[in-house]
């Protein structure tokens, strides 16, 4: 994905009924940015200005009974439908705890769509036949319930942003970072040198450039090995990494 000056490069419409809540993305660090520069568009609407009823409700209560109630289809309808006409095939995504675990695999595949409907639940979720009728992929942020789907569709967005070109300025900043290429991030540290008797390890202070890159290497995979191995599992490792990780192997022993 290439950016040209002043060129939008993914959009979103939120369907929720707290837009306030996109205000801190909005407006806040480097999906502010991304927004305020138009490289990123997000929009919200609220099903309650498509509820046809005095109340303005947007909810009601289950057939056959059980707790608490579930949002209800006309006025989510409504609003995808009219989100659906200003972003013409976009792809429609229910964020829900029985959706799709994401992983950083899973977000690269997001962006590629470059248009996205997220459509937050609230109360005990959203009536079936919406899902049935006009939600394409459902997407879990992990195996936890939370109240609504509006933290879950930020959280997806941050991650999405950091991808689109315009918005970090430097990729490649974002290849060391944990998860890509299915290893951990190695150690960081900055200035001073020395400060309460703890130091910066000698060989990034070298200027080495060959040698700071594979004490890094050794160390994402020093860490990946014992915080998270099973990234290791499903990693195709360079003639490199073998190398370094058959060491490990052997000084264990
Ligand atoms: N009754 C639903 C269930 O057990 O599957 C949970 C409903 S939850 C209280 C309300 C809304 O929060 C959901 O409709 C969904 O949009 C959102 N939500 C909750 N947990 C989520 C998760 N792990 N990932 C994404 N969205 C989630």
């Amino acid at each position: 994905m290439k950016k040209k000056d002043n060129q939008t490069l993914i959009s979103f419409y939120i369907i929720t009924i707290f837009p306030e809540m996109f205000f801190s993305i909005s407006n806040y660090g480097v999906t502010g940015k991304a927004i305020q520069k138009k490289i990123i568009t997000l929009d919200c609407l609220n099903p309650r200005d498509f509820a046809q009823n005095k109340y303005k409700s947007i909810d009601d209560r289950p057939y056959g009974g059980g707790p608490g109630m579930l949002m209800s289809v006309k006025p989510l309808y409504l609003s995808i439908k009219y989100a659906q006409s200003l972003l013409k095939n976009a792809t429609v995504i229910y964020l829900s705890p029985q959706g799709m675990k994401l992983n950083q695999t899973n977000i690269f595949q997001l962006i590629k769509k470059k248009k996205i409907i997220f459509v937050c639940g609230r109360y005990e979720g959203i009536d079936q036949r919406i899902i049935d009728s006009l939600i394409d992929e459902e997407w879990s942020i992990g195996d936890y319930v939370l109240t609504g789907g509006e933290l879950a569709a930020m959280v997806i967005i941050d991650a999405i942003a950091r991808f689109i070109p315009g918005v970090i300025n430097t990729i490649k900043s974002v290849e060391k970072e944990s998860f890509y290429n299915n290893l951990l991030d190695y150690p960081h540290y900055t200035r001073p040198k020395k400060i309460y008797d703890m130091t910066v390890p000698e060989v990034l202070l070298s200027g080495n450039h060959n040698q700071i890159r594979l004490w890094r290497l050794k160390k994402s995979l020093e860490k990946t090995l014992k915080k998270r191995p099973d990234l290791l599992e499903e990693k195709i490792l360079k003639k490199e990494e073998k190398i370094i990780l058959s060491t490990f192997k052997k000084n264990k022993k």
